[in-house]
C-alpha cells in the first residue's frame, strides 16, 4: 500500500496559513480542524514551512504567551521533507522515524496534493497486517 491509497481514503484537503498568520490563528486552526499540524504556504501556493503542535509548545517554553501574536514564520519548520503518492507506507514510517516527525506533506508536480500523518500510516499497517492474516487464514483452510 502506498500514499495513494491512503489519499484516496482521507482526501486531498490539507489545512493551510500564510506566513503571516499569527501563532494565535495557527492554534485556532488546529483546534478546529481536530488535528496537529498546518502547511504554511507561499503567494504561489508553494510550501513555505509546517507548524505543529510541538512549535507552538515549544515558542511558548522559550518566549512566553505573547509569542502567541507572532507570525508562525518565527515559529515555523522551514526545511520541511514531503513524499509523493507512489512511496509506500514502510517509506513513510522510516521517513518520519529518521526525522521524528509525525506529518508529512504529499506533492504531486511540486505542487501540496494531501498530507499523511503517523495516525493514517497505522491506520494503513494494521490494515495491510489483517489483509495477510485473512490471505493466510483462507491458505490454511483450502489447504
Ligand atoms: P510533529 O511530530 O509532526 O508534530 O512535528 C515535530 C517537529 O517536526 C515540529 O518542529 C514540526 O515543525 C516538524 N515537522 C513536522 N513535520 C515535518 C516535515 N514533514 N518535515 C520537516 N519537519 C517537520
Amino acid at each position: 500500500m502506498n500514499v495513494s491509497s491512503i489519499l484516496k481514503d482521507k482526501g486531498s484537503e490539507v489545512v493551510s496559513a500564510s506566513p503571516d498568520a499569527t501563532l494565535f490563528d495557527i492554534a485556532k486552526l488546529l483546534a478546529e480542524h481536530g488535528i496537529g499540524c498546518v502547511v504554511v504556504t507561499d503567494e504561489n501556493g508553494g510550501i513555505a514551512g509546517i507548524c505543529s503542535e510541538r512549535d507552538i509548545v515549544r515558542t511558548m517554553a522559550k518566549r512566553g504567551p505573547s509569542a502567541m501574536e507572532e507570525p508562525v514564520l518565527r515559529s515555523m519548520t522551514k526545511k520541511v521533507v514531503t513524499c509523493e503518492v507512489t512511496d509506500t507506507v514502510d517509506r513513510l514510517m522510516a521517513r518520519m522515524t529518521a526525522g521524528r516527525f509525525r506529518h508529512l506533506p504529499v506533492l504531486v508536480d511540486d505542487r501540496l496534493a494531501g498530507i499523511v500523518s503517523i495516525g493514517d500510516v497505522v491506520r494503513m499497517r494494521i490494515a495491510e497486517a489483517e489483509m495477510e492474516a485473512a490471505a493466510m487464514r483462507d491458505y490454511i483452510a483450502t489447504g
